[in-house]
C-alpha cells in the first residue's frame, strides 16, 4: 500500500476514535450546568458544545451554497425559530427526543452541505427552522426568568449569529477555490452527527 493512502487511512481511524469524545462533549444538556447564567455563559455555550457549533456552522455553509436571498434568509430562519423555541421551552413546552433532534440536525445539515443540496429558499428555511426549534427548546426550560436568564439568551443568540456568519464566510471564501472544500466539511459534520446519534 502506498504511504499516502496509508496515512489517509490512519487519519480516518484517528477521526473515528475521536468521534465518541466529540459526541459527548456537551455540558449542560442534562441539567448539569458547566456554565453560569449570564451573557458570557450564553455566549460560550454554542461555542463549547459541538452539537450547536457544527449545526450552526453548517447552516452558514449551506446558505453560502444556496446563494442569493437564502444567504441571509436561511440563517435568519434558524435564529428566529431557535429564539421562539427557547421562549416556548421556557413556557413549559417539552418535546420528547430533543437531544436526538439536535444530533439529527448535525447529521442532516452536514449531509445537505456535503451534497450541496439545491432546494427552494422556503424549503431551506423550513428545514433549518425545524432543527432550530430543538436547539432552542434544549435550553429554554432551564433558563431562569431573570435578567441573568435573559442575558444568557442574548449571548446564546449572538454566538449563534456569529457561527452562521462564520459558516457563510467560510463557504463563500473556500468555494471560490473549489466547491469540494465546503462539501468535505459537510461530510465531516455529518460523520460527527452519526456519532452523536450512535453514542
Ligand atoms: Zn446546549
Amino acid at each position: 500500500m502506498p504511504t499516502k493512502s496509508l496515512r489517509t487511512l490512519l487519519k480516518g481511524f484517528v477521526l473515528l476514535a475521536a468521534l465518541p469524545a466529540l459526541a459527548s462533549a456537551h455540558p449542560g444538556h442534562d441539567g448539569d450546568h458547566g456554565f453560569g447564567w449570564d451573557f458570557s455563559g450564553g455566549f460560550t455555550h454554542p461555542l463549547s458544545g459541538w452539537d450547536h457549533l457544527l449545526a450552526m456552522i453548517a447552516v452558514g455553509l449551506w446558505a453560502a451554497q444556496l446563494g442569493g436571498r437564502a444567504r441571509w434568509l436561511v440563517p435568519a430562519a434558524f435564529l428566529s425559530v431557535m429564539t421562539l423555541g427557547a421562549i416556548l421551552g421556557h413556557g413549559g413546552l417539552q418535546i420528547a427526543g430533543t437531544e436526538q433532534g439536535i444530533a439529527a440536525s448535525v447529521l442532516v445539515l452536514g449531509l445537505l452541505v456535503a451534497t450541496a443540496a439545491r432546494l427552494p429558499v422556503a424549503a431551506g428555511m423550513a428545514i433549518v427552522g425545524i432543527f432550530a426549534l430543538f436547539h432552542g427548546l434544549a435550553h429554554g426550560a432551564e433558563m431562569p426568568a431573570t435578567a441573568a436568564g435573559l442575558s444568557y439568551g442574548l449571548g446564546f443568540v449572538l454566538a449563534t449569529a456569529l457561527l452562521h456568519a462564520a459558516g457563510l464566510g467560510l463557504g463563500l471564501f473556500t468555494s471560490r477555490k473549489s466547491t469540494v472544500i465546503p462539501q468535505t466539511a459537510g461530510v465531516a459534520i455529518a460523520l460527527v452527527g452519526v456519532a452523536m446519534l450512535a453514542f
